[in-house]
């Protein structure tokens, strides 16, 4: 069976929209499974903010000094790169490029700017956008986080609107109410990719072969 070249997924979300648990549950439900064949990968990006705790380097993101980010830009390493609220993040180029050549989907859990980025580079790039159900139920799940203040909260909400605010860029919207729900429309929309004819026909070109045999 010929393999088709990756597809790349484009995830982004205010903070609390449940992006991360989102890929999260997908990668598990899919690890094993290989639906359509396809294996599937989340890209660890770069990043010169500190780690949080339980952040692990080369498994969350690959944390660098500001320097090495910026040497990085000057060697081309990067697909796409923005600033985000104060610090670097960038997704590396031969990671995505040797993934998707090897067939296996990647997801980038990017922000707008890369998302933007990446679509002129990549027009094929299906970009999704997660949004929380309320702005009162954005703040809540901002709280539960943790005892943040009032204004850490208030600047948590800011950036939320303000990623929210580019939410007519994406290819799809996915409103994460319940979770289970979010999750099988994330997985329709994987599968709905898959599956497209110019996919399918590298997949499956030895069975057309022989279905149209005489
Ligand atoms: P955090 O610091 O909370 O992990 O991420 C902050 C924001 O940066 C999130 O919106 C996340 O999606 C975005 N981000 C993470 N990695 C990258 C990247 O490689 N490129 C871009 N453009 N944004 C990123």
């Amino acid at each position: 069976m010929a393999q088709a070249l990756g597809n790349l997924f484009i995830l982004a979300a205010p903070s609390g929209a449940g992006k991360s648990s989102l890929i999260k549950a997908l990668l598990e439900n899919h690890q094993d499974t290989n639906m359509h064949n396809t294996k599937m990968q989340v890209s660890v990006s770069h990043t010169t903010r500190d780690p949080r705790p339980g952040e692990v380097d080369g498994v969350h993101y690959h944390f660098v000094s500001k320097d090495e980010f910026k040497a990085l830009i000057d060697q081309n390493a990067f697909f796409e790169w923005a600033e985000v609220f104060g610090n670097y993040y960038g997704t590396s180029r031969i990671t995505i490029e040797e993934t998707l050549s090897q067939g296996i989907d990647v997801f980038l859990d990017i922000d707008w700017q890369g998302a933007r980025q990446v679509k002129a580079q990549i027009p094929d790039t299906a970009t999704i956008f997660v949004a929380p159900p309320s702005q009162a139920e954005l703040e809540r799940r901002l709280r539960a986080r943790n005892q943040d203040s009032d204004e850490v909260i208030k600047s948590r909400m800011e950036k939320a609107v303000a990623e929210i605010s580019h939410y007519h860029e994406f290819d799809y919207i996915i409103v994460n109410d319940d979770f289970d729900a979010a999750l099988n429309e994330l997985e329709a929309i994987v599968a709905a990719r898959r599956l497209r004819k110019v996919k399918q026909v590298v997949r499956h070109q030895t069975l057309f072969d022989d279905l149209l045999k005489d």
